[in-house]
């Protein structure tokens, strides 16, 4: 650093720091404008989510409820986070929602903050069948110390085996029972399992963190109405916000509402990151116009998808139940522990398409799994339509069916894309100009 007519100027090496953080963020925007974004957990956020992110709100704190600070300076955000409150109660039907989780893993933390104690019984899918790390002990429930039993898992129908998670749920009597998946290709049958909990006196909580969009737009299932008591998620996999968490209850129980609340603040967040809350909202806002046609379009390009990655040879798994009912679609590209679809990621990244390789029944190694969980949610938010799902398919099977070339295929990967790069089911981007945000 040296100060040269009375203003800093950086040293070379530091700034070339900074340039290459320029350069890395410019070039994994390229990645993905010119390529095909295929994580099922991913999307893009709208110009007007974008505007609000990179906003003033990125430096503000307010701890508590709208109306109820501990900071001064908060009243525009009063108005922002009480809209988005209101927003959220009616984009997901629920009489109890709380914006402020900073993601999902954090809305599920706090949720087994406020629904049990250590050394409680829970119930959950295990990683093995398709539940996130946030319900195993290596996550929030082993931080909350929680006693961890699993249901047992029908691979034919892909979800739990319902008469044996009834059973199991009977038999332990868990505080807890913990519903979803990160796998999650058809919804679960939630009133059973929810009659079963509610019987022993269980809490039922959903986590829909990859759904939360299906569910908003009346596609996938209506947990808060099937028994779910809580409802946890992510607010930018299917729902297309920013990065962060909703807390969702069906209680009308203003005491089960205070300790949803003080699990959130003060019980795992002090900052929760006003530029996204208010992104959120925003995001609703959107939904709330858009998000029935989003969800629509999404689950009929999944299903579209897998029809074409079967029509071209792929083994996709659930062919007896029309192998999706949700954004997600799993293939297999090789035998139980094989690394096939670690090696069919790596190919697919070459041509310009990122996946990411899954574990599929039978698997045990998450480094060497045989398949590959691929979503369609963010090429459906730029416009892709059934057609474009046969193109992709067609693509997926010259680099990996037909051995092409992969920088050949990249070609025709972008070629695709070009035409793709408006994104839809939300405001604008003249209806964002003007503000000095
Ligand atoms: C992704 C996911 C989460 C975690 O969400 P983050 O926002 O990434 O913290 C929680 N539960 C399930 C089922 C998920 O798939």
């Amino acid at each position: 650093m040296s100060r040269e007519n009375g203003s800093w100027s950086p040293s070379e090496s530091t700034f070339g720091k900074a340039k290459q953080v320029l350069d890395a963020t410019a070039s994994s925007g390229d990645l993905y404008r010119n390529g095909l974004g295929m994580i099922a957990s991913e999307n893009i956020v709208s110009p007007m989510v974008q505007k609000i992110v990179a906003s003033d709100l990125h430096g503000r704190y307010a701890e508590g409820l709208p109306g109820r600070r501990y900071y001064q300076g908060c009243d525009d955000f009063d108005t922002i986070e009480s809209l988005g409150i209101d927003l959220a109660k009616s984009v997901f039907n629920a009489p109890f929602a709380n914006i402020q989780s900073t993601s999902g893993t954090v809305s599920n933390i706090a949720a087994l903050k406020a629904l049990a104690k250590p050394g409680d019984k829970i119930t959950a899918v295990s990683t093995a069948d398709g539940g996130h790390i946030s319900h195993a002990r290596m996550g929030a429930v082993g931080l909350r110390d929680l006693d961890l039993s699993t249901y047992p898992w029908d691979e034919e129908r892909m979800e739990p085996d319902i008469d044996g998670a009834c059973a199991l749920i009977r038999e332990l009597e868990p505080k807890v029972s913990l519903i979803g998946q990160s796998v999650f290709l058809f919804p679960t049958p939630l009133r059973e399992i929810a009659d079963a909990a509610h019987e022993v006196g269980s809490t039922v909580m959903y986590d829909g963190a990859h759904v939360l969009g299906l569910i908003a737009g009346g596609v996938f299932q209506d947990p808060l109405r099937e028994g779910a008591d809580v409802m946890t998620g992510s607010s930018h996999k299917t729902f297309p916000g920013p990065q962060g968490g909703f807390l969702l209850s069906s209680s009308e129980d203003e005491k089960m509402h205070k300790r949803l609340n003080n699990a959130i603040f003060p019980g795992v967040c002090s900052s929760y990151h006003l530029h996204h809350v208010a992104g959120k909202v925003v995001a609703l806002a959107e939904f709330e116009e858009y998000g029935q046609a989003y969800a629509q379009d999404i689950v009929k390009n999944a299903q579209s998808f897998a029809q074409a990655l079967a029509a071209e040879g792929f083994d996709v798994l659930a062919e007896s139940r029309n192998y999706t009912a949700s954004h997600q679609v799993l293939t297999r590209h090789g035998g139980t522990d094989s690394g096939a679809g670690a090696k069919a990621a790596d190919s697919l990244e070459k041509a310009g398409i990122i996946t990411n390789m899954n574990m599929l029944p039978g698997d045990t190694k998450a480094l060497s799994p045989s398949g590959l969980r691929l979503g369609v949610q963010e090429l459906t938010r730029v416009g892709m339509g059934t057609n474009e799902m046969q193109e992709v398919a067609a693509l997926y099977a010259r680099v990996l069916l037909h051995n092409e070339n992969p920088s050949a295929v990249k070609k025709d990967v972008q070629t695709l894309k070009s035409d793709f790069q408006i994104i839809r089911y939300c405001f604008n981007e003249s209806q964002v100009s003007g503000y000095p945000l």
